[in-house]
């Protein structure tokens, strides 16, 4: 019952060139398809041209509504150009630009606020793993947006991603994911049972058109969000038919 969803995300990649091939090669697949949904870089949102076989994401959102806050997008910007999600949380915001969980926790309230759906990027490195910690840091990064705000969930997608497959070309097993997504979607519940049970859980890490549909045989797992494969286009746009 839950509608399968496949993002792109190109990160700090990506031209005009592909955005026309993409945006050409998804306007030619045939429904039923899943939801599918690209996230390039914020200039080139408004080059992608309408269409009803993919809708856009940012990759990043302000916390803030608006003002002297320089270099940053604010969430009613996106609304206003046609975009519909934004990325919060991912690893490298988390690591390279230092983002901590009060922030990401603010950044989905104002996402919702502002009427655009959040994908909340959740992960272990390798070493908490190897620490049999995978599942009490998951837990901290979920209750740092959800624990106080619940009615967030029900207007959220949250993304798995194992810090030690992204970019790495070692994939999780689809066992390890759908436990791991069992995990999530359990751990949520407490907050709300039907959000929790509605929610889509999507895989990130090493996704390529090999390895997706393991992955999407899963019970738990709604979709992928994708980096280096979303950049090749019959790579993605085998993907998106194969969700
Ligand atoms: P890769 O698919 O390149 O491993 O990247 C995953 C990711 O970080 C998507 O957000």
């Amino acid at each position: 019952q839950r509608k399968p969803l496949v993002v792109a995300n190109w990160k700090m990649n990506g031209n005009s060139d592909l955005v026309q091939q993409m945006s050409d090669a998804l306007s030619m697949l045939k429904q039923p398809l899943p939801e599918i949904l690209i996230c390039p870089p914020v200039i080139f949102l408004t080059h992608f041209p309408k269409h009803q076989n993919y809708k856009l994401g940012a990759q990043n959102v302000s916390e803030q509504q608006s003002g002297a806050f320089t270099g940053e997008i604010s969430a009613d910007m996106l609304t206003a150009a046609g975009v519909t999600h934004a990325i919060i949380g991912h690893s490298e915001r988390r690591s390279l630009y230092g983002e901590l969980d009060g922030l990401i926790s603010q950044k989905v309230k104002t996402a919702v606020d502002a009427g655009l759906t959040p994908i909340l990027c959740i992960g272990e490195t390798l070493q908490q793993r190897e620490e049999e910690k995978t599942l009490e840091v998951l837990a901290r990064q979920l209750d740092a947006v959800y624990a106080a705000q619940p009615y967030l969930l029900a207007h959220s997608v949250v993304s798995y991603e194992p810090i030690w497959a992204i970019g790495t070309g070692r994939t999780a097993t689809p066992e390890q994911a759908q436990l791991v997504h069992q995990f999530i979607r359990q751990h949520l519940a407490q907050y709300d049972v039907d959000a929790a049970d509605a929610l889509r859980i999507i895989y990130g890490g090493s996704v390529t058109a090999t390895n997706c549909q393991a992955l999407f045989a899963e019970a738990d797992i709604d979709g992928a969000l994708i980096g280096g494969a979303s950049l090749k286009v019959a790579d993605f746009s085998a993907i998106c038919e194969m969700a």
